[in-house]
């Protein structure tokens, strides 16, 4: 018998939701396990960390690891897959960007502890205990893999073959993707997003554009937007004119604003950036208005978003020309 080509999907700091995306390719999962022999998946399969560094380099096909890298732990096992894997992908907003868990960047390890162990009003810890990288017990010595000060995308911590983005990345695409491997078609270079476009999803998305000039922000709850316009021209910020075309324009689909998990698209370096700028061309400063007034009014205007941060870096913080260096 042929032996099969493997595969292996590894979670680092995520939420499982990239490993229910791979699943709910529904019964083409049959097909994979059919084509690949399915090695190592914490969350579906019993295979330990000793049985893949038994294996001899290179001796995976592919890997997808989904889950940014927070820990010494999440390092420790991108370079252990990183050494066996022949492609290793990328897989998710988490591990392409950062996504939610890069949000933490905007403060150091110490305030997580802080926040988390000690000054929180649901915790009583009158000792003061945090984790400690090592504990005495009876039985030996425990250990705690670091917790980090910043989290880092999986490409700034080992090479990496492609990347898949969104949050989690949609089955059909995820399937395009594994199918093309099985088919033996010849993937492109290195370095290259796959399983997305590469345009915005604005140029997926039907809704009317009027160029429309807009006088404040709407947080969702606060307007019943008319479906078959613009978001953004209403006011809601949705970020599809800074977000990687491949969700088939999802969200603005069921009238919610695109909130950026598949990343910048082609051409752009930092997606929050690109969405600021593109702000400028949709705020009403038309009029004869002195230089003082259209600052007044675009700080107004700006003033209606109440999480710049969480608004515009939601997905790909870690991943950005930010990175770690704002702290709150
Ligand atoms: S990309 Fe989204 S779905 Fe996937 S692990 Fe991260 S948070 Fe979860
Ligand atoms: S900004 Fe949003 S709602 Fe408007 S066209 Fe782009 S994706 Fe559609
Ligand atoms: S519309 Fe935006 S937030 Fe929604 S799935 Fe697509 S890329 Fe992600």
């Amino acid at each position: 018998m042929t032996k099969k080509p493997g595969l292996s999907m590894y979670w680092a700091s995520s939420c499982g939701g990239c490993e229910i995306a791979l699943v709910n390719i529904n019964e083409k999962i049959l097909e994979v396990i059919d084509k690949f022999d399915f090695m190592f998946c914490p969350c579906l399969l019993d295979t330990k960390k000793k049985d893949i560094e038994a294996l001899p380099d290179k001796s995976i096909e592919i890997t997808l690891f989904n889950g940014a890298v927070r820990t010494e732990e999440n390092a420790e096992m991108a370079n252990l897959l990183r050494k066996k894997s022949k492609i290793l992908i990328a897989f998710g907003s988490c591990s392409n960007d950062g996504c939610i868990p890069g949000l933490s960047n905007l403060y150091s390890a110490k305030d997580h502890f802080d926040t988390i162990y000690l000054n929180n009003p649901t915790v009583s810890n009158p000792g003061g205990i945090v984790p400690q990288r090592e504990t005495e017990v009876p039985e030996g010595t425990l250990h705690l893999p670091e917790f980090y000060d910043t989290v880092r995308t999986l490409s700034q911590v080992v090479d990496v073959e492609y990347f898949i983005p969104g949050c989690p990345p949609e089955s059909n695409q995820i399937w395009d993707v594994i199918n093309s491997v099985i088919e033996g078609v010849k993937l492109p270079p290195k370095g290259s997003v796959i399983g997305a476009g590469t345009s915005t999803v604005c140029d997926e998305c039907e809704k009317i554009k009027e160029d429309k000039k807009i006088d404040r922000f709407y947080r969702t709850y606060e307007i019943i937007p008319d479906t078959k316009k613009c978001l953004l021209e209403q006011g809601i910020i949705c970020m599809g004119i800074a977000t990687r075309a491949g969700c088939g324009s999802l969200c603005p689909k069921v009238n919610m604003p695109c909130s950026g998990c598949y990343g910048a698209p082609d051409g752009v370096l930092d997606q929050g950036a690109k969405m600021i700028a593109a702000l400028g061309s949709i705020l009403n400063l038309e009029g004869d208005l002195t230089e003082e007034e259209i600052t007044g009014h675009t700080n107004k205007i700006m003033d209606s978003i109440p999480d710049y941060a969480g608004t515009f870096y939601k997905f790909s913080l870690a991943g950005s020309i930010l990175k770690n260096s704002v702290r709150k």
